[in-house]
């Protein structure tokens, strides 16, 4: 099976035991319950397919995909997971939301796609695999935690010495508020409303800080502008709202 790759540990079904902790339930709920919207292009998660081919560049570019094994935390249905594995990267995918993570498996057999999915929390994820990858990345789910600085840790513990890791997330601000609260959710019902809690968003310095203190260097911030118009995604130096940080492990 194509989702059973290297472990024997996951049954999407089955979060692992140690995962209670740094868990919004109710975020995972609302993620379950949009499980099977998660591959309509034109669907709840059409921003993420659309900015998907523009991170994917940002971090193939920035890391070896294929030089060691990849885990991509909170993968959700496993759209950047996918598209890494599309690319010759041996990927585990992580996420608690269980019947996401059905969703991403059935979508890998469908397309022929080896990916390692696997239930469960980052810390505890990183306790029993701590150092086993060449490259982390952890887009757009920081905002959805109780406490990021305790997932950005278990990002760090995850790397290899030399290894990449790559976040991604929304800037705190009143812009950030128009474009990602009124905009997309209310004004152009481009994401389910309820979505975004305007105060999980995270400053970039607030994200550095804690980069910092689990043992990272910052090496870029890069903004991620979206139009919702023309569809169209670029890498910008416009940070005041959806950004991208690529951060080192020290060897
Ligand atoms: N990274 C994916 C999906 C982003 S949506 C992408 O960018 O395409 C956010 C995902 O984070 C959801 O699938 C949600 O279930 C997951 N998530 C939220 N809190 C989590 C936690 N504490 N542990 C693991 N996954 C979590």
């Amino acid at each position: 099976m194509h989702s059973d790759q290297g472990h024997s540990d996951q049954n999407p079904s089955a979060p692992s035991g140690a995962s209670g902790g740094n868990v919004d339930p109710e975020e995972i709920k609302k993620f379950d319950a949009l499980a099977h919207r998660w591959w309509d292009p034109d669907g709840d998660f059409k921003p993420l397919h659309d900015i998907n081919p523009t991170r994917l560049n940002y971090i193939q570019t920035r890391t070896d995909l294929l030089g060691g094994p990849v885990i991509d935390i909170g993968c959700g249905g496993g759209i950047l997971t996918e598209s890494m594995a599309a690319a010759g990267a041996e990927v585990t995918g992580l996420d608690m939301a269980g019947k996401a993570l059905k969703v991403a498996q059935l979508h890998a057999l469908e397309t022929g796609t080896r990916v390692n999915y696997v239930a469960g929390t980052a810390e505890a994820y990183a306790q029993a695999h701590g150092a086993a990858f060449r490259t982390v990345t952890c887009l757009e789910m920081l905002e959805h935690v109780a406490n990021y600085p305790s997932t950005v840790q278990a990002c760090a513990d995850l790397a290899q010495a030399g290894g990449d890791i790559f976040f991604s997330t929304i800037n705190r601000n009143p812009k950030a508020y128009a474009l990602l609260v009124l905009g997309a959710e209310y004004i152009m019902n481009l994401l389910p409303r309820g979505t975004h809690e305007y105060d999980k968003f995270i400053k970039p310095s607030e994200l550095s800080q804690a980069i910092r203190a689990a043992g990272l260097e910052v090496v870029d911030i890069a903004g991620l502008v979206y139009n919702p118009f023309s569809r169209q995604c670029r890498i910008s130096r416009d940070i005041d709202a959806n950004y991208l940080v690529h951060a080192k492990k020290p060897i």
